[in-house]
C-alpha cells in the first residue's frame, strides 16, 4: 500500500515549489489508492514558526491538497529519535565522538588547506569509551561505510552512486542530546510507514546519507522520486524576484485551485501533450516515470491562460466563491464584499457574471471589468472613455436618453433592437453609438457587452448615468 508524504519545513509561507511537491505526492497517493500523510519539519526551533504551519496548512487546503491523519510535528517525537540514536549505538552502526568544536574548525582548516572537502576524520570512531574525556558531552556519529558505494535509484533520476568515501560520518545527535534533520526524517519516515519520497531534488545528497541511517537501522529504503526544481522565465532558480513565490498569493492574484492544480502538475510532469487536465485526469495519469529530469520554467503567461480558461468553464455559482475569496485576501477587496454584501447586488452580480468571464484571465481582472456595476456617480472616467466622450458622442447620448427612458421592456434584445434601429436612422456605425454608450455607463473604453451592461445596471442607473456624460 502506497504511503507518500509532504514534509515541510514551516519557516515561511508554502512557496510554489512545495506546492508542486506536495502535489506529486498527493497525485501518486491518490493514483495508487493510498494515503499522504503531512509532517511538519520543525526541529529548527529558532526558524519555524506556528504562522507558518497554518499558512502551509491554508495554502494546501486552498489547493485542494488534502492529507490523511493529523500533521505530524517532527519536533514532538523527539523522544523517539533519541531512542533510535540509542539502538545505533547498541548495534554499533553508531559512535560517541568526544571532539570539541575547536579539533572539529581545526579539522576542517586542515582538509581546506590540503585540499580536500572539510570532512570528518573518524578521530573517535574507533576508540574506546575507556579514553572518553571527562566532562564532555558525545555528538553521536553514524559509523558510516569507508568503501564502496551508495546507490539511489531514484525513480525520476534513475541510478545515482554515492562513492562511500565521499560521505563522513555524519552526527546523528549533538552533544547537546538534539537529534539531527537527517535522522529525524528517516526515522520518521519509517515509523510512518512512508512507501514513496517525493521531494526537490536539492534534496539527493540527504537521500545517500538518509540511505545509510536506513541501511544502519535494517529499515527498507523508500523508493526515491527527486524532482527537478522550479525555475524562473528567465532560467534562474525561482525567486522573490519573479514576483510572488507563496501558494497563497496566486490566490489573491485572482488564480483558480484547479488552475493552479493543473499548472503546477504540468511543471515537471507530462502526460503526452495533454495542457488541460481535470484533477480525475491527472490522478488516472498520475507517475514518476513521466516526470522530467530538467527544470521546469515557470510561465505566468501560461498560468494565465490557463487560469482564463478554467474561469470560463467554472459554474457561477461556484466561481462567485473563488472570487469572493480572492477578495478576502486583498487589500481593496474589503469594499468590493462589503458591496456584494448589500441588497441585491450579489444577484446583480450573478446577471454580469457569464459576460464578465468570458474576458477575464484573473479573478482580479473580473474585479476590475466589474467595478462599473459599483463605482458611484458621477462615475470617474478614464483616458480612453474621456476621448471617446466628444461633443459628437455627447449629443448621441442625449438622443439615446431620450430613447431608452422609453423603452417598454428592459430586456438585452428589446434594447439591442432599439439601439440598432437608432444608429441605422442616423447612418451612424453601430460602434460610433456603442461606444459613447459604454463610455457612459462604464467610465471605460472596453467593458463587457454593451447590452449585458444595461441590464446589470438596470433601467434607472443606467438612465442617470447616460444623462450625467449627455449634453
Ligand atoms: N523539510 C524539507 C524541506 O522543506 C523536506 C524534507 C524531505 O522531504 O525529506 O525542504
Amino acid at each position: 500500500n502506497v504511503i507518500t508524504r509532504f514534509a515541510p519545513s514551516p519557516t515561511g509561507f508554502l512557496h510554489i515549489g512545495g506546492a508542486r511537491t506536495a502535489l506529486f505526492n498527493w497525485l501518486f497517493a491518490k493514483h495508487h489508492g493510498g494515503k499522504m500523510l503531512l509532517r511538519i519539519e520543525d526541529t529548527d526551533r529558532t526558524r519555524s514558526t506556528q504562522e507558518a504551519v497554518d499558512a502551509i496548512l491554508d495554502g494546501l487546503t486552498w489547493l485542494g491538497l488534502d492529507w490523511d491523519g493529523e500533521p505530524v510535528s517532527q519536533f514532538a517525537r523527539v523522544a523517539r529519535h533519541q531512542e533510535v540514536v540509542e539502538a545505533m549505538l547498541a548495534n554499533g552502526t553508531a559512535y560517541r565522538c568526544y571532539c570539541t568544536p575547536e579539533e572539529l574548525t581545526e579539522m576542517r582548516e586542515k582538509a581546506r588547506a590540503e585540499g580536500r572537502p572539510p570532512r570528518y576524520d573518524g578521530t573517535w570512531r574507533d576508540r574506546d569509551a575507556s579514553e572518553a574525556p571527562e566532562g564532555i558531552a558525545p555528538a553521536i556519529r553514524l559509523r558510516a561505510p569507508l568503501e564502496g558505494e551508495t546507490v539511489v535509484d531514484d525513480l525520476v533520476q534513475g541510478r545515482v552512486v554515492f562513492p562511500n568515501k565521499d560521505l563522513d560520518d555524519l552526527v546523528l545527535m549533538r552533544s547537546d542530546g538534539v537529534p539531527t534533520y537527517m535522522l529525524a526524517v528517516v526515522v520518521d519516515d519509517h515509523d510512518m510507514g512512508v512507501t514513496h519520497i517525493i521531494r526537490g531534488d536539492d534534496h539527493l545528497t540527504n537521500a545517500a546519507r538518509q540511505t545509510l541511517i536506513f541501511q544502519a537501522m535494517g529499515w527498507d529504503v523508500p523508493e526515491m522520486s527527486h524532482i527537478p526544481l522550479i525555475h524562473g522565465p528567465d532560467g534562474a532558480k525561482l525567486s522573490k524576484r519573479h514576483g510572488a513565490t507563496g501558494a497563497e498569493a496566486y490566490r489573491a492574484m485572482g488564480y483558480l485551485p484547479a488552475a493552479m492544480r493543473n499548472y503546477l502538475a504540468r511543471l515537471g510532469w507530462s502526460h503526452g501533450d495533454e495542457e488541460i487536465m481535470s484533477t480525475e485526469d491527472m490522478i488516472k495519469w498520475f507517475g514518476t516515470d513521466a516526470i522530467g529530469k530538467s527544470p521546469s520554467r515557470f510561465d505566468f503567461k501560461k498560468l494565465e491562460n490557463l487560469n482564463g480558461h478554467y474561469m470560463r468553464s467554472t459554474d457561477d455559482a461556484e466561481l462567485l466563491e473563488h472570487w469572493k475569496a480572492c477578495l478576502a485576501h486583498r487589500e481593496d477587496g474589503k469594499a468590493v464584499l462589503d458591496w456584494m454584501a448589500t441588497g441585491d447586488n450579489t444577484a446583480t452580480v450573478l446577471t454580469a457574471l457569464p459576460g464578465l468571464k468570458e474576458r477575464a484571465k484573473t479573478l482580479v481582472e473580473l474585479t476590475e471589468s466589474a467595478s462599473y456595476l459599483w463605482r458611484q456617480r458621477p462615475l470617474d472616467v478614464d483616458e480612453k472613455a474621456a476621448k471617446i466622450l466628444d461633443a459628437e458622442a455627447k449629443a448621441i447620448l442625449a438622443d439615446l436618453h431620450k430613447l431608452l427612458s422609453g423603452a417598454n421592456l428592459w430586456e438585452a434584445g428589446a434594447l439591442e433592437t432599439a439601439v440598432k434601429a437608432y444608429a441605422e436612422e442616423k447612418e451612424l456605425k453601430l460602434g460610433k453609438v456603442a461606444q459613447p454608450l459604454r463610455a457612459a455607463l462604464t467610465g471605460r473604453g472596453t467593458s463587457p457587452g454593451i447590452y449585458d451592461v444595461l441590464i446589470a445596471l438596470g433601467r434607472d442607473e443606467s438612465l442617470a448615468r447616460i444623462a450625467d456624460q449627455a449634453s
